[in-house]
């Protein structure tokens, strides 16, 4: 197939899930001149910071630079895990974490699922919340025997029900002998991401806390009755200040970006699928993912018709006529049976990674900050806002583990990821060279 006839006749350069939700800016508010909290960043992290805080009855602001929705929080994948990989960095590699801290780790991990379940139940979201479980498939054998010895850990602390599926028995999860089998986990879901952050922004909004647009952030300076914080739009005077800007990190603070590495991530979406093919791809409807150091990650839409497949085609932002042929390719690997299945929607988003590949929250310079998800936010950020609002309003019962005094840097990175083609390219051979010693 040639390059350019993977694209439909009607393709877009914008996310699938924005056919349900596109992010507005419509009718910006006016900026309040006082509040107790101004939350920087519009994402899953900056509204589940305020609907908490609401909660709390303590009012709050939400200053979001471009439009409501612009960040990864529309643009995800939607697969919402269970739990937290520990350790695992964008290299694939596991950076030890002490042993006391596993557990706990893996537990509030495991509340993360439960927040976004409950939260999704009580705001009355209508997201294709699905309970459907996830599969990672294994890239080599090697790789199938260490998810092995990490599954008493998974069902123990985070109560995962995770079982392992041999290749012999992999066409119950994925209609490919792609894999070397896998690992199948029970306590994980999907959802439409687009749809998700609308209900979230929703029940902000019905609690009366202004979330307002295009109000970018410019300098945040500490004075002795608090902060003040300047917008493009004017100046807001806050008792705290919490910054949830995850992968789009800028030089408003520059101590928390070069604590983080912004790596792009890809996905298309297919036309629909002749119905039969559709149900026969991924039987049981899982999110699916796999163990390469360039990980893909993929599902059916939510109505069942699309084949919605992600991966770090590259590392950098790029446009679709590079990313879309480079996942089609991906997606055909496993499934060639879609070889004829045309692109209609390509985007693409940042993911923060850290140095330790753990999610943080915390205070920087008197600041809180929530980031981090190392590629799995949905849940994570959700929970992370939960946890810093009732930080801030004196009621958190137990001390989170994501919220460690540690959140490490680097003094050779000061922010700026000029590595990151070299290291994409670097982890592509190496995929390639363990699945060739593998044979
Ligand atoms: C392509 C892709 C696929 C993904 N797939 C999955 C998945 O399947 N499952 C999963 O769990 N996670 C996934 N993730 C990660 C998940 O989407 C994120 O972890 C989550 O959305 C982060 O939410 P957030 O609110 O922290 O950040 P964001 O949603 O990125 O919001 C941050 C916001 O801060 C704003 N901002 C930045 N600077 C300023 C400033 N100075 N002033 C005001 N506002 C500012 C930005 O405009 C942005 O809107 C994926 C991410 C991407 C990009």
């Amino acid at each position: 197939m040639q390059r350019s006839a993977i694209f439909h006749a009607d393709f877009k350069s914008m996310p699938y899930w924005w056919e349900a939700y596109r992010p507005t800016a419509e009718d910006p508010l006016d900026l309040p001149r006082r509040v107790r909290v101004a939350i920087v960043g519009g994402g899953y992290a900056g509204l589940s910071t305020a609907l908490e805080l609401a909660k709390q009855g303590i009012d709050a602001v939400v200053l979001e630079a471009k439009e409501l929705g612009f960040g990864a929080s529309t643009r995800n994948g939607g697969g919402v895990s269970g739990g937290v990989n520990i350790g695992k960095s964008f290299s694939g590699r596991t950076i030890p974490v002490e042993p006391a801290r596993v557990d706990a780790l893996l537990s509030d991990g495991a509340d993360a699922f439960s927040t976004i379940e409950r939260l999704i139940a009580e705001e009355n979201i209508a997201c294709f919340w699905n309970r459907t479980g996830r599969f990672v498939g294994a890239w080599t054998p090697k790789h199938y025997r260490s998810q092995e010895a990490r599954l008493a850990k998974l069902n123990e602390a985070a109560q995962s029900g995770a079982y392992m599926l041999p290749r012999e028995r992999q066409r119950e999860e994925i209609a490919s002998d792609y894999y070397y089998g896998g690992m199948v986990v029970e306590r994980s879901a999907n959802l439409h991401p687009a749809l998700y952050y609308k209900g979230l922004l929703d029940a902000v909004r019905r609690r009366d806390t202004p979330v307002c647009a295009r109000a970018p952030v410019t300098r945040i300076s500490p004075h002795d009755r608090g902060w003040s914080v300047a917008t493009e739009r004017g100046e807001i005077e806050a008792d705290e200040v919490v910054i949830a800007t995850n992968g789009y990190t800028g030089d408003v603070t520059p101590q928390l970006k070069r604590r983080l590495v912004p790596l792009a991530s890809h996905i298309i979406a297919t036309e629909e699928l002749p119905e039969d093919l559709a149900r026969s791809l991924i039987p049981k409807r899982r999110t699916l993912a796999d163990t390469r150091r360039v990980l893909c990650y993929y599902r059916m839409s939510p109505d069942g018709r699309r084949m919605i497949f992600g991966g770090r085609a590259r590392f950098t932002q790029v446009g679709p006529e590079t990313s879309a042929p480079i996942l089609h390719r991906f997606m055909t690997d496993r499934f060639p049976q879609l070889r004829d299945a045309k692109v209609t929607h390509a985007w693409t988003g940042n993911v923060a990674f850290t140095l330790d590949a753990l999610p943080h929250m915390g205070r920087q310079d008197g600041m809180h900050y929530l980031m981090g998800c190392n590629g799995s936010g949905v849940a994570m950020m959700t929970y992370l806002g939960t946890q810093t609002a009732r930080k801030i309003a004196g009621i958190a019962n137990y001390h989170c583990s994501f919220d460690a005094p540690e959140f490490p840097d680097h003094p050779l990175y000061s922010g700026n990821p000029w590595f990151l083609p070299a290291i994409g390219g670097w982890y592509r051979l190496l995929d390639r060279v363990d699945r060739i010693a593998s044979k």
